[in-house]
Formats: C-alpha cells, structure tokens, sequence
C-alpha cells in the first residue's frame, strides 16, 4: 500500500483552508454561471424566437395582402363581367399592382383551361391546370386556397399559387384566378436568405409533409427535408405542431438552438437553426472571464490564506519541535523565543512549567530512588517490586547479583527469571497469596555454595484505592546464621544436658539472686526430684548445708572460681562421703559476675584411693627398701618413676635427688652408653638381661640386671622395670658349685673341669706309651653377632645344638666338651696319625654345614679349628691348649669355617685349610 508522508497539523490545516476556498468559489462561481447561462440562454432563445415570429408574421402579411390584391381583382371581375377574353385579359394587365405582387397571375376557366394571363408569353389553351390540386380544391369550395409549392412547368421555378374563384350570378364557378408567386422572389421570401443567426445560422420553411420551401440550399427546395438521410428530431417535433425554441444536433452534426414558427396563411413551418456555438459564444466568454477570475480570485485567497494560517501556527509548530525535542532531553530547557500573547502562548507557558515541575518531580524521584538504591544496596537483604505480572520494577544488588542479572534486565524479567528455580519453587504459592491482598513470611532453604542456606522471605502486597494489588514488595533475609546458632544452641543445650545428666557429678547453674536457673538429673535426684529451676539455694539445701558453702558462693559471685572439698551431704541414706565442689564464675560480656556454675564430684572413691595407695606406697617403699636389689621404673622417655632405697645405700644417691630425672643424669654419661643398646632392645619389647660387676658402697658386688618392659593395655611399651639383684652370693655359689659338677649345663657335654681332668690323665699316659694325643680347639665364627642379632636365647640354642652335632662326630674312646662360651674342644687319643685328626676335623666342619634350624629362622653357623699334638715328656695341659689356641687364632685369621693344623715343635708344619663356605646367615 502507498504510505502517504504524515503531514503535520499546519500543512494540513492550510491545505484544508485552500481547498475549501477552491470548493466554495467552484460551488459559487459553478452557481452563478449556471443560473446566468441559463438567464441568458433563456433570453437568447426568446430573442431568436421573437425574430422568427416576426418573420412569421412578415411572411404572413405579405400572403394577406396578396390574397386582398386577387380578391379585389375576382371581385372586380364579378362586377364588370368582360365579355369576351380579350377582354378579360386587358382587364386583367390593367390592374398593374398585380403585375407587382405576383410573379403571374392567370385566369382559368372551369374546364382548367388558360383565360387570361398577365406574362405575354401565354396564349390562352396553351395551359391546362385542370389537374392542379389547388385548382380543384378552389372549385370545389369555391374559396381561395394556397397551393403546395411546386415546380413551374416553364421556368422550372419553386412557386406557390394563390386561388381565387370568380363567381356569376348563380353563384357558380366562373373562373379560378390564380396568381403565382416565386418562391425566390427577391421582396417574397428571397430576403429571408439574408437573415443570418450568428455568423452561420439559417432559416428555412418546410411544409407540414415534410417538402423544403425555402432553404439558404437552393437545391433543396421542393425537396424532402429528409431526402439526404437522417431527419433532424427538432423538426420533426415542429411538423407535428411545435412552435418554440429547442436544442438539436441537425443532420452535419452540428449543435444548434432551433426555433420554430408556424406560417398561418399557408401553415407553413418556419425553422432558424442558431449553431450553439455561435448562439452562446458570448456566453462561454463570460464563462471562461469569470472562471478565470475565480482561478485567480482562488489563488489569491487561498495563497492569502495558506500563508496566514502557516504564520499564525508556526508558534504551534516550534512548540511541537520544542515538546519533540524536549522529551529526549534529561534536563529541560524552556523554549529561548518569547510565546505570543495568545492561545499557544498560554500552551506553551503551560508546557514549560508542566515539564520544569515534571523535571523537578523526576529530580526527586531520581533522588529519592538513588537513596532507596544506596539504602537498599547496602542492606544484607534481598529488596525487590515485582507487579501483578510478576514483573520485577525494582531490584537491590544483592537480589540482582542471585542470579548475575544488572538493572538493565528491571523491567523486562520476571520474578521467576531472577531467582534460582529452587526458590522460586518454594515461593509460588506465597507469590499467589500476596496477590489476593495479604502480606505473607516465609522460610525456606537454598543451596548456598554446596551447604544448606536459610532465607526468610516477606511478600507485602502493593494495594491501591479501591484494594487493588498492582504489585508486591519482596524483601528476603539471609538467615542461615541464626538458623544454624538456633540449632546449635537447641543442640548444645540438649548436649548439655545429656553430658551433665550422664555425668557422674551434680551440675547447676545459680543466678546471683541464688536461685537455680539449670540442674542435672542427679541434681533433682537427690532432693526427690522436684523440680529445682527457681528456686533458692539455701530453701533447696537446707539452713545448714548452705552455710556451709556460704563463704564460698560468696567469694564466687565476687568473681574468683572456687574449688573446696566437703564431706557428704545431710541427705538420708548416704554414708560420709567426700564431694569435691567447683564453683566457676559466670560472666556476661562485660565482665560482670550474673551466677556460678557449680560442678560437684563424689570423690569418696578417689579418696579412699589416694589413702590406700598413700599406705601401700608406704608399704611397697618399706618393702623394697630392704630388698637386696636395686628397683627403677623409667617411663618412655627413659625418666626414673620408682626408684627403692638401695640406691641410697649401694650407691650414696637419695630416691628423691633422681626421681622424675633421665637415668642417664642418674648414671652418669659413660654407664648410659653402655647400656643404651640394651635399653633400646628391652623398649623394643625383649626381655634383656645380663650380669655385671660393680664396686658398690657396700664393696664389689655381681649385679644380675634386667630390663623388663611394661605394656599398656594395647600392649605398647610405655616403660620399663630395671631389677638389679645382687647375685654375689649365687655366683658365689654357683662356682662352688660348677666346682664340683663335670657336666655343662646348657649342652650336656662334659665341662672344662671334667676335659682338663681327662686330658691330664691322657697326658700322662702319653709319657708312658710315647703316643701322642691330639686336642682340636673350636671356636665359633662370629658367635657374639648371632647373639646380638637373634638374642641371648638364641645364642643358647645354637650352643646346645652345636654340642649335638659335635658329639656325633667323635669316637666313643674320644671326647667332646664345651670349654668356655662359644668355646669346644676335642681330645682325641690312640690316634692312628695328624690325618686322623684332620679327618676329624673334616667332619666337624662338614657335620655343621646343614642349617641350624631354631624356633622361627633358620641359621648357617661354621666353626674355626686349631688342632695340637702332644710332642715331648714335658707337655702339661696349659702348653698343649697354647698350641691349639695359636693354631685356631690361624684358622679365624685365614678366614674361617676351617682347621689348622699346628706347626710341630720339631718344625713340620701340618697346616691344612679348607676353604669357607658359606657367609654365616643367610
Ligand atoms: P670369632 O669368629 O672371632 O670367634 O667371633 P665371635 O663373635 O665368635 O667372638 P668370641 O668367640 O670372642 O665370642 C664369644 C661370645 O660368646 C662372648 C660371650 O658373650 C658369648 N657367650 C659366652 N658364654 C655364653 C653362653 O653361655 N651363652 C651364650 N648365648 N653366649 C655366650
Ligand atoms: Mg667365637
């Protein structure tokens, strides 16, 4: 569709304007033409009328006096009645005025046979009109008539005849005069060719059949008006009658302004065609003067119009530009040109003060939502307006920042938009009751970085006159601090609870008017459960008992914690008891003392404890005192717990200068080295013990020590019992003993005692037989690390089965015993040579080889031997086991897990190695 351009107001005013002046002067000029075309039409038409009725009458007149020229003649005639034709013809060209009127005049007798005639060139019988219409019609009526127009039969001229009859006496018929007129005829019709209608329009006569009489086209005369086709309608209307003016387009096709007339003598139509054109041509003049002045008169008022209507709104305009202009503008300015006095003055006056109240009105507005902004930006608290179509209007920071919106999205986001779904969930059914008109408080929960979150909403409706809600206000605290507080104080309070009523003492709380504000069940239980919280202290405890502890809540609701003990309470059924009470201040932020916890513990069972313990420490003291032995307990951290008071006698040191102290300041640095190894095993878990010698006060002393470890209940080591018996006296004993016995202990092979015994005797028979014996020295490689590393036990189990293997690899005749330690000797006598004797050897060694197997591993041990024979008379005991000694010394300096043979005194050197085997563990 075409979009026309909008026109403002003053075009379109001024177009308006101009269009009705174009429409009035068209309407009024339109009117004025018509009604004057139609005056003057009317006045030209009747002009044209008048005209051709007074040719008409012309016309008619001149065939009036023609007819008053033959009847004057006819009668005459009537009067004179000439005799003879001659006569008659003079008679008739005596009446020259005949001769005047007509172009011939003729008398006819009755059989239509020519008289008289006036033109010379007719002889009488030379024309016969018996036949003529008019001729007839005279006779018969015997009154003059008008012919048809006709053709002349001599000159061939368009004429009438006018008749007259001459009567006799009878009144018969005599003769017809007939008196010709042309047509032509220069004072007949002839003129009528010179009456012009405008400079084109004609007159013509036609009779009422239809024939031409007279026509400015000679050639049409005595022709049918119709003859060259189409017949005029205006003169069709004249023939049947019509006399007047009409408007008719005639046969060429001309317009033109008709007026008729009938011709009364001959009843003739007298026509005049006016062309149109020529008829209204001044008309049309006039027309086209006054259109054009109408044009002008329109341009100029319009013109006039046009300008002042523009002039007189183009304040309006610049007010409108102003409005336009302005209401882009943040800050208004007033219009710079001064308004008219008039109506847009007072509008624009108006405007301006409307904007600078609206401008203020803004300002504050913009102030005061800047200060609701700040307020509500800097509250901890979601502030929020959403209308009916939950549409949020206004939106703090903090309600903004949920869900990373700006203040661009106010106004376009929905409520829904601005939460987190889980919210909004929570607040629907809120939001709709808001929405009927009532404030509505809720809590829920959110996800608050991964933990739970609790908010509380408000939802206030915005309710206008009428009780309209256009909106809602929300404003939503974050309060998962209190939430939580809440539930840890609900929590704590019924911790509390719960531990104080399942603790074994009696907890209260006392306001500083002495009332009980909180007691545990044991509380209440002991005064027969009533309840406590209220009432007074001292109508709770009873005059004495609160007395008693008087001094005491005194001196705590002065601030200082008090703890005291007493011995039991009144209450019937208790025995004495003891009770530990500890009252503690309770202060307020302050400072300020507003009650006392009290705490109160049974310690019967503690106390009769301390004073059990107190006389078995006595006793135990008492006890290990006069043990012969020195007794220590070190805690982990190797500090001395227990000490007995042999240390005071054995080594001048008093228990009390060493308890709680580290052993080694005890012992001394060079002693602790010592042990340190020992003592790391026994905290390891193993039981150590060992002999030593020490110079006590009370003179040198064997001391057998062991380190044995004390386990808690999960079987840590948390300390250690150091014993140190005095085993002087058993070693003592024990080598009185050893003395006496030949058999060792630990193997079961023969002792040192009982080897010296028999190798003496062997010697001895030696002398006698001259036959040598040979004594095999072993010694076991590397004993001490089986020991330190698998323990003395283990030591002790390889010892035992050493012996074993070692006595089966010896003769019934020979002997096998343990001299000393890791120590063995062979004796072997009758011997067949040295290759016997290192056959034996052979066999020791290789009889150890398979692994001793002990309780949880198993062991490769090898042994190192030194073998000597017995040479000279002189040989004793000592000098033979030298030999053996320095042999093994070799073997072990070779390298082990091998025998050597001494080197004879006589100087042959026997010395055999065999290769070691195997590293001693595996
Ligand atoms: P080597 O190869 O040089 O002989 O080295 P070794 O480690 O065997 O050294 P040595 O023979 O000197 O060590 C003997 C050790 O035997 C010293 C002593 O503590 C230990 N011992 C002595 N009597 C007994 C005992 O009855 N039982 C146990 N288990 N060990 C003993
Ligand atoms: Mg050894």
């Amino acid at each position: 569709m075409l979009r026309l351009p909008r026109l403002g107001l003053r075009t379109r005013l001024s177009i308006g304007m101009v269009a009705s002046i174009l429409l009035i002067t068209l309407g009024v000029t339109t009117t004025a033409i018509y009604f004057v075309k139609r005056h003057m039409q009317a006045a030209i038409a009747n002009e044209e009328f008048e005209r051709i009725s007074a040719i008409a009458e012309a016309v008619d007149q001149k065939f009036l006096s023609r007819r008053t020229l033959l009847k004057t003649f006819g009668d005459s005639v009537e009067a004179h009645r000439p005799a003879s034709t001659a006569l008659l013809q003079d008679f008739l060209v005596q009446h020259t005025a005949l001769k005047d009127a007509f172009a011939n005049v003729t008398v006819v007798g009755l059989n239509g046979d020519l008289v008289a005639g006036l033109n010379a060139g007719l002889r009488a019988g030379t024309i016969n009109i018996k036949d003529r219409e008019y001729f007839r019609q005279t006779v018969a009526t015997k009154a003059g008539v008008i012919s048809q127009p006709y053709r002349n039969r001599l000159n061939g001229m368009a004429q009438v005849a006018m008749t007259e009859p001459v009567l006799d006496a009878r009144g018969e018929v005599l003769y017809v005069i007939s008196g010709a007129i042309n047509l032509s005829e220069q004072n007949f019709l002839g003129q009528l060719a010179n009456v012009k209608f405008g400079k084109s329009g004609y007159m013509f006569i036609t009779n009422t059949n239809g024939i031409v009489i007279d026509d400015p086209v000679k050639s049409r005369i005595l022709q049918r008006a119709d003859a060259e086709g189409s017949r005029n309608p205006a003169t069709g209307l004249a023939m049947a009658g019509f006399e007047g003016t009409i408007e008719a387009r005639d046969r060429t096709g001309i317009d033109g302004l008709y007026a008729f007339k009938r011709i009364r003598q001959t009843n003739w139509v007298l026509g005049c065609i006016y062309p149109r054109d020529e008829a209204f041509a001044e008309i049309e003049q006039i027309e086209r003067y006054t259109w054009a002045g109408a044009l002008l008169l329109t341009l100029l008022a319009g013109g006039l119009v046009f300008l002042v209507t523009r002039s007189q709104l183009a304040p309006l305009t610049r007010l409108h530009e102003h409005m336009q202009v302005s209401r882009a503008l943040s800050s208004y300015v007033a219009m710079t040109e001064p308004p008219p006095e008039d109506e847009i003055g007072d509008l624009s006056r108006t405007f301006d003060s409307l904007m600078l109240e609206r401008q203020i009105a803004q300002e504050r507005l913009t102030a005061s939502e800047r200060f609701l902004r700040d307020v509500t930006d800097n509250l901890p608290a979601v502030v929020a307006y959403f209308d009916r179509d939950q549409r949020c209007l206004f939106g703090n920071k903090a309600g903004l920042s949920m869900r990373g919106r700006t203040r661009a999205d106010i106004g376009t986001m929905t409520m829904k938009e601005s939460l987190p779904d889980a919210i909004y969930e929570q607040l629907v059914p809120h939001v709709a009751k808001v929405l009927t008109g009532s404030p509505t408080r809720s809590e829920g929960t959110y996800d608050r970085n991964g933990k739970e979150g609790f908010y509380e909403c408000h939802l206030v409706p915005d309710v206008r006159d009428g009780g309209r809600t256009v909106g809602y206000y929300v404003m939503t605290f974050d309060i998962t601090r209190q939430k939580v507080a809440e539930r840890e104080r609900a929590a704590g309070e019924a911790r509390i609870r719960t531990i104080t009523d399942n603790l074994p003492a009696l907890v209260s709380h006392v306001d500083a008017s002495l009332r009980y504000t909180f007691v545990n069940a044991h509380v209440r239980a002991l005064h027969g459960n009533d309840e406590l919280v209220g009432r007074l202290l001292a109508d709770v405890r009873g005059t004495e008992d609160f007395k008693m502890v008087e001094p005491y809540v005194r001196r705590v609701l002065a601030g200082e914690a008090v703890t005291f003990e007493k011995t039991g309470y009144s209450t019937p059924g208790t025995s004495q008891n003891w009770y530990q009470s500890h009252y503690i201040p309770d202060r307020d932020p302050q400072g300020v003392v507003q009650g006392f916890y009290a705490m109160t513990f049974d310690v019967t069972e503690r106390k009769r404890a301390e004073i059990r313990s107190a006389e078995s420490e006595q006793r135990l003291r008492g006890l290990t005192d006069n043990v012969p032995a020195l007794l220590t307990e070190l805690d982990r951290d190797e500090r001395v717990i227990f000490c007995n008071g042999r240390y005071e006698s054995w080594l001048g040191i008093p228990p009390a200068s060493i308890m709680n102290r580290p052993i080694r300041e005890a012992v001394g640095e060079a002693h602790y080295e010592m042990r340190k190894p020992l003592l790391a095993r026994a905290f390891a878990g193993e039981v150590v013990s060992f002999e030593q010698t020490a110079k006590l006060l009370v003179g040198e002393r064997t001391l057998q020590t062991t380190y044995l470890p004390q386990r808690n209940a999960q079987g840590d080591v948390v300390g250690l019992y150091v014993l140190a018996n005095d085993v002087t006296d058993l070693k003592h004993k024990q080598m009185q003993l050893d003395t006496l016995a030949r058999e060792d202990a630990l193997t079961g092979l023969p002792n040192r005692r009982s080897f010296e015994e028999r190798v003496r005797e062997a010697l001895a028979r030696t002398r006698r037989s001259d036959i040598p014996i040979y004594l095999l020295f072993l010694d076991i490689d590397y004993f001490k690390s089986i020991n330190d590393s698998l323990g003395h036990a283990a030591g002790d189990a390889v010892l035992k089965e050493f012996g074993r293997r070692l006595k089966e690899c010896v003769r019934e005749t020979d002997m096998a015993a343990r001299y000393a330690g890791d120590e063995f000797v062979i004796l072997l006598e009758a011997s067949t040579g040295p290759r016997a004797a290192q056959l034996v050897a052979e066999k020791v060694l290789a009889a150890m080889r398979p692994a001793f197997v002990l309780s949880n591993r198993t062991l490769q041990v090898t042994t190192s031997i030194g073998i000597a024979r017995s040479e000279e008379d002189d040989e004793d005991f000592e000098s033979l086991m030298a030999t053996a000694d320095s042999a093994l010394y070799a073997a072990k300096k070779d390298g082990r897990n091998r025998f050597m043979m001494a080197a004879s005194r006589s100087g042959t050197q026997h010395d055999v190695t065999w290769p070691r085997q195997e590293s001693l563990a595996r």
